[in-house]
This record gives structure tokens, sequence and C-alpha cells, in this order.
């Protein structure tokens, strides 16, 4: 028997594993792809996201991080930029395979068992611990995490929770000579899809090229990824990989996001900020949060830490992309006499600040946001 089966070799399976290992609990993680796997992501890691791998879990990074980001460049409609300089770094970049596969490798460190390309295919309960089966074979757990991403089956068996699918697709490019590529500056495009952005993030060989749209009902997706990267001037340039993934945004305030003996974290609960698609960050913290509740035999804190300190967060991320992605020709005009509001933004993503802090701004200075909430 197992102290915890953690289902997912993501940011969230894998940060839960580790502080589970780091305790001695006898864990058992189950990733249905062979690792290291492809994710379909930006691999944009916030200082958030950071500070949690550094200062938490003691990750040596530097093997895995690409360049920083200190440029950034707000681009509506292909033609309307504004430009930002910073004098640290907002956004470090990684390639998600690198970085999930280096976790999963730190928590092997403590002893955790792996099962690689095994499906987890079912799961049951019995006498106060969990059955998990899987394509080839049958465990038991005392607790079980759910960190198994925007399709979870833990989510679909033992919860049932309101969760918005929004979806992105994601290209990587080789960088190639005749590509002049500024490696610190990062562009996010927008008038360009209802709903969401694009962006260009570089990597040390590769550009990372995606487009996503937070509205669930939006369809035909690759044609505006493939419209956006002919506009961008790369039309040309074939993808080493192109991917879809879904962007899972939970829509309930006060969701428990634990049962007796199970836990939900990461994109299988729908942590996903409404506004800028960031995910690593909440995988990680909740999985970190779910083995300490499983640590202190008290999955009730679990929730209770979630709807405190992430979900009002996340509420507010939500008005702010409503009104933002409604009114975009108008919030252009307002970030290009202003360009504190892009900054702002930046700072909440970088960990800074909140987005209440950035409402509070938008609020004293603009009457649309204050109308808007009125
Ligand atoms: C196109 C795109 C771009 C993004 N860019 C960024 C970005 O730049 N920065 C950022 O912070 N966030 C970004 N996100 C969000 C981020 O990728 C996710 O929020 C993050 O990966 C969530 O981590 P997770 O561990 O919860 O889930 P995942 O990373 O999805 O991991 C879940 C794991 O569970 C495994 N699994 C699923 N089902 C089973 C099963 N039945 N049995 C066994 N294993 C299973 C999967 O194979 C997977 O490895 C992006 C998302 C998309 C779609």
């Amino acid at each position: 028997m197992y102290d915890a089966i953690v289902i997912g070799a993501g940011p969230a399976g894998a940060a839960c594993a580790i502080s589970l290992g780091k305790e001695g609990k006898k864990v058992l993680l189950i990733e249905k792809h062979l690792l290291p796997r492809y994710k379909a992501c930006g691999g944009g890691l916030s200082q958030k996201s950071y500070s949690i791998l550094k200062e938490n879990l003691n990750i040596k990074l530097e093997q895995v991080l690409e360049n920083g980001i200190d440029e950034v460049d707000f681009i509506y409609k292909y033609k309307n930029n504004v430009h930002l300089a910073f004098d640290y770094i907002t956004i470090k970049m990684c390639m998600r395979q690198k970085l999930d596969y280096l976790l999963v490798q730190e928590a092997q460190k403590y002893g955790i068992h792996l099962k690689t390309a095994e499906k987890v295919v079912d799961l049951d309960q019995d006498k106060g611990h969990i059955i998990v089966k899987t394509d080839k074979s049958q465990y038991n757990g005392k607790y079980l995490v759910g960190a198994d991403g925007a399709h979870s089956i833990v989510a679909s068996k033992f919860f049932n929770i309101n969760k918005k699918r929004a979806m992105a697709v994601e290209g990587e490019i080789n960088i190639t000579p005749d590509l002049k590529v500024d490696k610190n500056r990062m562009e996010l495009h927008y008038g360009i899809i209802p709903h969401g952005y694009g962006w260009i993030f570089p990597k040390e060989k590769v550009l990372s090229i995606g487009i996503g749209s937070f509205s669930p009902s939006l369809k035909g997706l690759n044609k505006y990824y493939y419209k956006f990267k002919k506009e961008i001037g790369l039309g040309g340039h074939q993808e080493l990989i192109l991917k879809a993934h879904p962007i899972p945004l939970i829509k309930e305030k006060n969701p428990v996001l634990h049962t007796g003996h199970v836990l939900l974290t990461g994109d299988a609960a729908g942590l996903v900020d409404p506004l800028c698609g960031e995910g690593i960050y909440y995988a990680l913290q909740t999985g970190i949060w779910a083995a300490n509740a499983i640590i202190n035999n008290n999955l009730q804190e679990y929730s209770a830490m979630i709807q405190k300190r992430i979900l009002p967060e996340l509420r507010q991320a939500d008005i702010l992309a409503r009104l933002i992605y409604n009114a975009l020709p108008v919030i252009n005009r307002l970030v290009n006499s202003d360009p504190l509001i892009a900054e702002n933004l930046l700072a909440v993503v970088y960990g800074k600040g909140t987005y209440k802090d950035l409402f509070r701004y938008l609020i004293n200075k603009y009457s649309i946001f204050r109308q808007a909430l009125s």
C-alpha cells in the first residue's frame, strides 16, 4: 500500500511527489507518456514559479533555464506597438519537456516509485483506500493526487467541478540564421483572435509561437494560428512540432478540491490564470500544498488554502479578462497613452503585484473600468 499515488508527471504531480518524497512517504507517480514528453506550453516561467522551484523545491534550474526576457512588445493588430524595457528579467524561458523531466528526476532522488508509459484507466475506493487501475496493473494508496491535467480522470471520477475549456495551440520552429531574433524580447499580439492573444517566445534554439482563446465556443484555432504565423513573417518556417491543448479554467467561486482521500491539483482543478494563461505556478503551488495536506493528514486545509490564496486572484483576473478582451480597441488606446498599464500587468505575472493592485490602478484612473463595474 502506497502512502500516496500521484497521477500525472507535470509540474503539479512532480512538485507533489518531491514534497512527499522528502518527508519519507511511500509514493507512486504514474505518467501515461514515456519521459521526457513534449507538453504544448510557452514555457514562460514567472518569478512566482521560479521562486517556488528554487526556494521551496531546491531545484537546480540552471540546466533547464534558457534565456531571460527583459523586453516585451505589446502589439495590437500587427501594427500598434508598445515596447517595454525592464531592468529585471520579467519571464524566464524553458522547454517544458526538460523542466518536467528534471522535476521527476528530483523526485526519484527521494525514492519515489515511477511508472511511465502507463495510463490510469479507472479508479475506485474501498474501505478507506484508493484503487488505481492502469492499462498494465493495479495499485492501492491511502491518498490519491489528481495531477493529470486538463483531461483529468481523477476530476471526472471523484469531483463535479464546473470548468470552462479554453484552447491554445503551440508550434516550435527552428531559429535559422535568416531569422533576426532578440532572445531577450517576447511579443504579445492582441486583436488577432477573439478573447485571446498570440505570443512569440524566443528560446535558445527555437521560437515558440502560440495562440490561444479563452472563449470556449471559438472554432478553427489552427486557422488563426496559421494566419498569425503568416502575418508575423514566419509563414514559410515549418514547425518541428505543432500541438493544440486545452486550458481549463475553474468557474466556481469556492470549489472543494478534496474528498476524504483525494486531492485535485493544477490543470486538473482548472487552476489557470484566465487573462494570460499562466498555469505552471498554480500547478507547482497546489502540488506542494496537496503534499502538505497529506503529510498533516488534513485535506480540508488544502481546499481552504486554494480558496484563500489562489481563487480571489483568479476571480480578479477573470473580471479583468472579460473587460479587456471585450474592449480591446479602447484598451489599446489606453495602453498607448499609459504604458504603465502593460507594465503593471507584467508586474502581476512576475509576482511583484496582484490583480487587485492592477484593478485599483485602473479603476482610480479610468472611468471605463468604473463604469464596467458599476
Ligand atoms: C499552448 C499553451 C501554452 C501555455 N503556456 C504557458 C506558459 O508559458 N507559462 C505558464 O505558466 N503556463 C502556460 N500554459 C499552462 C500550463 O502549460 C499548464 O497550466 C501546466 O502544464 C499545468 O501543469 P499540470 O501539472 O497541472 O498538468 P500537465 O502539465 O498537463 O501534466 C499532466 C500530466 O498528466 C499526464 N496524464 C494525464 N492523464 C493521465 C492518465 N490517465 N494516466 C497517467 N498520466 C496521465 C499527462 O500525460 C501529463 O504529463 C500553457 C498552456 C498551453 C495549452
